[in-house]
């Protein structure tokens, strides 16, 4: 199976090389050139990292079953404070899968864990003998979980941009003081667009990658961008649909609907995919915060990023260049010259418009009152505590359910654990909220009666290592900078 670029479908490379690559030459994201088909049934009796292999076989042509599987078993370890790697709550009529028991607590820690194992490995079968820089933007969760994921593994080493002022304090907490001697953080004069668009034009740039490989480095991403990172995603909507038939919420062959926190896209186009691989589901519910670009495009068939970007209590979507939505657009049509032009479109005016089906996917959008009232109402009838990110989702659920009397069992994504965003929590369910962000971790943990997560508690006492910041205009001299050894890690 090859991967194809969105923007030329005749640029074409095996699954490790997009995932050394990132992102194709012509700007565009590497797509596979078909769909695999599963036979879900037969991995009924299966558990995670069981389903795991499977599906990742499917999609990762160039790789053999012992790599899959040991990358796997490297990945979803201890690091994971829950055996069952990715457990699912019955909330309601609602299925809450959480994806954030991970060492980051938030669910990009599902890719970015695996990431590091299929990184390497590509890295050989491609004979690449470069040092290799991963180069990434996060809006608060990305970086944290790819530090984590590529510390003090030789021969690569990692440089987090993140939006100074633009991330919850835990998140900003949990990557400056992040340890390790290949790790470099740095914060952006700007909002998640602009880092993001500034990563983007790091790896188009030709003559910078050329001096770069001169000098021994090889830029890679970590980003969403990634299949490295998307692949890994398909395994838990294809695990939360046989939980569901395994406990009997559905009959095998039932469609579901899956409710997604959306951001950058990546996310819900994985469950996308596993609707490509033949997992019925019915809608895919898109759910937007206060950056409702999204769910506009949904509803009116134009995408409009020119808006002012909101800085909301769920950070990690606040996004208005939906990066994963590219490859959605191109499923739809598989035409790679209009994707171009859209993509034209999109960098030159801010807008584009998508005429096409694409009446699988429902949008939807929550505000920050909606946000704090399911948080509360969630905590009030069911005792379960949703991140603001997760309640963005279930907030976009309860709408669909009454504007549709959809009936069909449902699984909502829960992406962050409540604990990274103790301030909004609290003041949601009529908590008061101190200036101390450890005492409202402490706070939290009683309502909960929980543990705060340990990663969270040392913070606390960890030193901040990090403190480069700059100009969007000056993430290219960053890097040139880290790489001559400027900095030391
Ligand atoms: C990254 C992130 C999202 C958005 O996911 P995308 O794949 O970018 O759409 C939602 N919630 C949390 C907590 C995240 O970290």
């Amino acid at each position: 199976m090859r991967y194809t670029s969105t923007r030329n479908n005749k640029n074409a490379v095996t699954a490790s090389l997009g995932i050394l690559k990132g992102i194709a030459e012509d700007g565009g994201l590497f797509v596979p050139g078909e769909f695999p088909s599963l036979d879900y049934n037969q991995l009924l009796d299966m558990d995670y990292k069981e389903v795991a292999s499977i599906v990742l076989d499917l999609f990762l042509d160039d790789f053999n079953m012992d790599e899959i599987v040991s990358s796997i078993e490297g990945a979803y370890d201890s690091k994971f404070s829950c055996q069952e790697i990715v457990p699912i709550k019955k909330v309601g009529d609602a299925n809450i899968i959480e994806l954030f028991h991970g060492p980051t607590l938030a669910f990009k820690d599902m890719a970015l864990t695996l990431l590091p194992y299929l990184l390497k490995l590509s890295l050989d079968k491609n004979h690449v003998d470069k040092e290799i820089m991963i180069l990434t933007a996060t809006s608060g969760d990305t970086g944290k979980a790819a530090l984590e994921g590529f510390k003090n593994i030789p021969g690569i080493s990692v440089t987090v941009f993140y939006p100074k002022g633009g991330v919850s304090e835990i998140q900003r907490l949990q990557m400056v003081t992040q340890q390790g001697s290949n790790t470099y953080v740095v914060g952006v004069d700007g909002n998640f667009d602009d880092a993001q668009t500034g990563v983007k034009s790091i790896f188009s740039n030709k003559e910078f990658n050329d001096k770069l490989l001169d000098k021994g480095y090889l830029l890679s991403s970590a980003n969403s961008i990634n299949i490295g990172r998307l692949i890994p995603q398909i395994v838990y909507y294809v695990y939360g649909y046989l939980h569901l038939v395994r406990t009997q919420e559905i009959r095998s062959g039932d469609s579901i609907n899956i409710v997604v926190p959306t951001g950058n896209f990546g996310n819900i186009l994985a469950a996308y995919y596993a609707l490509r691989i033949g997992i019925p589901i019915n809608k895919l519910i898109c759910a937007s915060n206060d950056n409702n670009v999204l769910s506009d495009f949904f509803k009116t068939k134009t995408y409009d990023k020119n808006r002012k970007l909101l800085l909301t209590s769920s950070p990690s979507m606040d996004i208005l260049v939906s990066s994963n939505l590219e490859r959605f657009l191109y499923h739809q049509i598989e035409d790679d010259t209009k994707v171009k032009e859209l993509m034209k479109d999109l960098s030159e005016k801010g807008v584009f418009k998508f005429l096409e089906d694409m009446d699988i996917i429902y949008g939807g959008f929550a505000d920050e009152n909606k946000i704090s009232h399911c948080i509360n109402e969630v905590y009030t009838k069911f005792n379960y505590i949703m991140d603001p990110h997760t309640a963005v989702a279930y907030a976009v659920y309860k709408e669909y359910i009454e504007e549709t009397n959809d009936t069909k069992a449902t699984l909502i994504s829960s992406t962050a654990s409540p604990f990274k965003f103790s301030n909004k929590v609290l003041s949601s369910i009529g908590k008061v909220v101190s200036k101390d962000e450890f005492e409202n971790l402490k706070e939290l943990a009683s309502t909960m009666n929980q543990n705060i997560p340990e990663q969270l508690m040392e913070l606390k006492t960890l030193r901040e290592r990090h403190n480069l910041v700059c100009e969007v205009d000056m993430m290219k001299d960053i890097v040139e900078a880290i790489i001559g050894g400027e900095y030391n890690a």
